[in-house]
């Protein structure tokens, strides 16, 4: 099992190179977060023993606990890539590095309250929904612009780019919706944000992310397998 883990993590990695290659990406342009949520401690500890260092959770309360639990190792760097709801806001500032799913201004005004002083700021992503689904979060292009130079402005934030999920099962309309991520970053660069980073791309739809310019792919289950209990959201 442990042995698994680390077998996937590595085919997954030279996947990554060799569709940057493929693709014209620099190699190393790409980054892995091997979302972790729903999945044991020791499963965390296994991708670690095989070099994975960063880490991505929906469940706030489920991941703090496992956030404390590694807090000794310094190498690591956790994402909160669920749904935020505003009374997980302050957990959530309090031990994440990222963020990738702020779609509120009231959530993003609580994580850059809460932000400790002694903390680099949080790096944040705003979550788009691209295909406007109503199962999924997220905030229209139509709405982008605008609150992109809002959370700019907030003193314990660092806005870095903008996150999205493909359609499940339908990979055209998953390579349209990445494409427009990718339009939508240059466009708030071309307004002189300083705004570098595209998180798209999961187990089922990685490759078409690389291809569109991703520079974050949050993969789960092609790394961990199975997870332990339902989804619950
Ligand atoms: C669960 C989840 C993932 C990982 O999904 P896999 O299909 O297991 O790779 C990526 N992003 C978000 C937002 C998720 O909730």
């Amino acid at each position: 099992m442990n042995d698994d883990i680390a077998t996937r993590i590595q085919q997954l990695r030279e996947h990554i190179t060799a569709l940057e290659q493929y693709y014209g990406r620099p190699i190393g342009s790409v980054k892995l977060l091997a979302v972790s949520k729903l999945q044991a401690l020791s499963a965390i500890q296994s991708a670690i023993a095989a070099g994975q260092y960063s880490f991505a959770e929906n469940y706030c309360q489920e991941a703090v606990e496992k956030i404390i639990a590694l807090q000794q190792d310094k190498r690591l760097e956790w994402h909160f890539i669920g749904t935020l709801q505003s009374n997980k806001a302050k957990a959530v500032a309090q031990y994440f590095d990222w963020v990738h799913s702020v779609d509120s201004l009231t959530v993003a005004k609580k994580l850059s309250k809460h932000r400790p002083a002694d903390m680099l700021a949080l790096q944040v992503c705003l979550q788009v929904n691209i295909a406007a689904e109503k199962s999924k979060s997220g905030i229209s292009l139509a709405q982008l612009m605008e609150f992109a130079l809002a959370v700019q402005q907030m003193p314990r934030l660092q806005l870095r780019g903008l996150m999205t999920m493909g359609v499940h099962g339908q990979s055209v309309a998953t390579a349209e919706v990445f494409a427009q991520l990718q339009q939508a970053l240059q466009q708030l660069q071309q307004q002189g944000l300083a705004v570098d980073t595209l998180s798209m791309g999961m187990t089922e739809d990685y490759p078409l992310a690389i291809a569109a310019g991703a520079t974050l792919l949050r993969i789960g289950s092609k790394i961990f397998g199975d997870r332990l209990k339902g989804e619950t959201q």
